[in-house]
């Protein structure tokens, strides 16, 4: 392809007094975008000049029955096309709004008209927003309100954008990436959920959450746990979360007590050791007590009672001691705290050897903490609906826990950047 040279003039005013460092900051700045955003547009419609001559020669010595690198959309043609004038198109990059053309072509087999560029020049199909600019919305979305973001791009960028396009383009990104992994067992699955603001329920509506930690590393000196997010939804625990999880495998699996994951975990992980989450236990305990009006410094005598029988490091001890902890409220007749701990005993005492495993999960706090990052994003902005929120924290948890599928949708900005502009100051 044929190089091509662009002369920039620079004209300096020195004639003014009290110029400050400032003010030939902001005055390069102003300018050199506005040369920016003409170079940008004046390359692509380059690119695709130089593209036509290659292939189908230059005006008034047409190349004949060439191969072409486009294929007629409409009857598959490879190599008869002449040049057909082109179509003016914008698009809004973070740099400002670039104006190129899109040349045209007409197939000479079917006589129809398109334009081959978009798809050679990595153009999506009807998107009026270059994707390093989708990617910027798209980060700033994740911890702002789509107000907030909308005044971040406005403040950092050569452009504007509403709150309401930086929304669409949020959703539509979270529409195509997945939460797909290529691991299938994992030693641990946790699962949790959470009420997020969200839907016509006063509330909110519940959402969850299955991940699993795949392995700790050292970030700054403290213990960062890598995980990966497995399976999400909004409302019950419905048919595509199941779905979802059912793709994965585990040796473990703890839930916090809910009956529907107790059922969904029969189901799906019939072999694992099935895990009540000790984090939640005293304080599901204390729920109850509350219920029965017990007054709080009393509540915090049974539940010191509760952590000390869950630490203790002697096995048949802490089960005598969590028989006895059932039996005194059985006296006190709170059938429903007798209930809840006969239940909760299997998913908390397996065996000796298993007791006293420092390495295993025995909480989902790591769960938690996500749903903190969840309810941190989901409560700002105005009241979200179901599906607003579901693609949202879909996107929230794929940037912190499948992050490959960002990269995979976002693969034009991950690509090196080829030596296509030399740009040098030669004063005169
Ligand atoms: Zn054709």
């Amino acid at each position: 392809m044929l190089n091509k040279n662009y002369e920039i003039l620079c004209k300096l005013n020195l004639t003014q007094n009290n110029i400050t460092v400032n003010d030939v900051i902001r005055a390069v700045n102003y300018e050199l975008k506005n040369v920016a955003v003409q170079i940008i547009g004046r390359t692509i419609d380059n690119i695709q000049d130089g593209i036509l001559d290659r292939f189908l020669g230059i005006r008034w010595n047409e190349l004949v029955n060439k191969i072409v690198p486009w294929i007629c959309p409409h009857c598959h043609e490879r190599s008869s096309f002449v040049r057909r004038g082109r179509r003016p198109r914008k698009l809004k990059t973070s740099e400002g709004i670039i104006e190129f053309s899109l040349y045209q072509v007409t197939c000479k087999s079917c006589r129809k008209t398109f334009s081959p560029f978009p798809q050679l020049l990595g153009l999506k199909p009807r998107t009026r927003i270059s994707t390093e600019f989708e990617e910027k919305i798209v980060k700033l979305a994740l911890g702002n309100s789509y107000d907030k973001t909308s005044k971040y791009i406005e403040e950092f960028t050569a452009t504007t954008i509403s709150h309401t396009a930086s929304r669409n383009i949020t959703l539509r990104v979270s529409d195509n990436v997945s939460i797909n992994h290529d691991i299938s067992e994992f030693d641990s699955i946790l699962i949790d959920g959470t009420k997020v603001k969200s839907g016509t329920k006063e509330r909110g509506s519940e959402i969850h959450l299955a991940l699993a930690p795949v392995k700790s590393i050292d970030k700054y000196g403290r213990k960062y746990n890598e995980k990966k997010i497995l399976a999400f939804s909004i409302g019950k625990v419905d048919k595509k979360f199941k779905s979802q999880l059912s793709k994965y495998s585990c040796d473990n699996v703890i839930v916090d007590g809910d009956s529907s994951y107790s059922n969904l975990i029969k189901d799906l992980f019939s072999e694992a050791t099935h895990r009540r989450c000790i984090w939640h236990i005293p304080r599901q305990v204390s729920h109850l007590l509350y219920m029965y009006k017990v007054p709080v410094k009393d509540r915090e005598v049974f539940l010191s009672a509760l952590i000390g029988i869950l630490k203790n490091k002697d096995f048949y001890k802490a089960i005598n001691e969590y028989f006895d902890f059932i039996q005194m409220f059985e006296r006190l007749q709170f059938y429903d705290i007798v209930g809840f701990l006969k239940n909760a005993m299997s998913g908390i005492f397996h065996d000796k050897e298993d007791w006293n495993n420092n390495k295993k999960h025995s909480s989902n706090s790591l769960i938690e903490r996500e749903m903190r990052e969840i309810n941190r994003r989901t409560d700002i902005g105005c009241r979200w609906s179901d599906e607003g929120v579901y693609k949202i924290v879909k996107l929230l948890e794929v940037n912190r826990h499948a992050m490959h599928n960002l990269d995979l949708y976002f693969k034009q900005n991950r690509r090196p950047i080829i030596n296509l502009l030399q740009v040098s100051l030669c004063s005169k």
